[in-house]
């Protein structure tokens, strides 16, 4: 098994990652067993704050390194919230908040479009001159009333036309099967495939 460093300490995405990237013989250990502190992220795109987080938990352990980013984007906001979707809303994070506030932004406004996107790097050591990026896109619509208990952040208002549904009323499986983090974490695993 070859040991990688995950960028992240959220035990759901550790899960996701674990159980694609088993069975190509990587072990993902979180960044926490290690004491990686905290990365800064200063950017304003998902890509650059995702190659900083990797690059710097790589520099921490020396171990390759694989980060991921995500959020949402609102055509009639401007791609807004973008890097800024879990503290949309300020400090401290809330997603009832960030919910209230994203409903408001586009109060009176038709165009509801958004899409939720996912960003994964991977660096085999931290100065590596060619990390493995892999993307997804997740598009639905922004509805005013909220539906569905699953999920979390901005899922309950993300309609999804496809399904009739909204992300919070989707099962775990089959959002996986569609959203932005599956899209992403398939490529990963094929890019590394391919790579490896
Ligand atoms: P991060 O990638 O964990 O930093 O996520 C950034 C933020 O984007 C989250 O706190 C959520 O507000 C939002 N977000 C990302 N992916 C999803 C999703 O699948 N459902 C709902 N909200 C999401």
């Amino acid at each position: 098994m070859k040991k990688i460093v995950i960028a992240s300490n959220n035990a759901g995405k550790l899960r996701e990652i674990q159980r694609i990237l088993e069975p190509l013989a990587f072990e993902a250990v979180p960044q926490g067993s290690f004491g990686v502190p905290e990365c800064p992220e200063p950017h304003v795109t998902f890509v650059e704050n995702c190659i900083a987080k990797a690059r710097h938990a790589s520099a921490h352990t020396g171990l390759p390194a694989l980060a991921d980013d995500s959020g949402i984007c609102v055509d009639a906001l401007n791609g807004a919230p973008g890097v800024y979707s879990a503290r949309y809303a300020g400090e401290p994070k809330s997603d009832q908040r960030n919910n209230e506030k994203l409903i408001e932004a586009l109060k009176d406004n038709p165009n509801r479009k958004a899409h939720y996107y996912c960003v994964m790097v991977y660096v085999r050591y931290a100065d590596d001159p060619q990390p493995i990026i892999a993307e997804g896109a997740w598009h639905g619509e922004i509805i005013d009333q909220p539906r569905g208990a699953g999920g979390f952040g901005y899922d309950p208002y993300f309609m999804v036309p496809q399904f009739g549904k909204t992300g919070a009323e989707l099962d775990q499986d089959q959002k996986n099967a569609v959203s932005h983090r599956g899209q992403a974490l398939r490529a990963l695993a094929e890019r590394l495939k391919a790579a490896s």
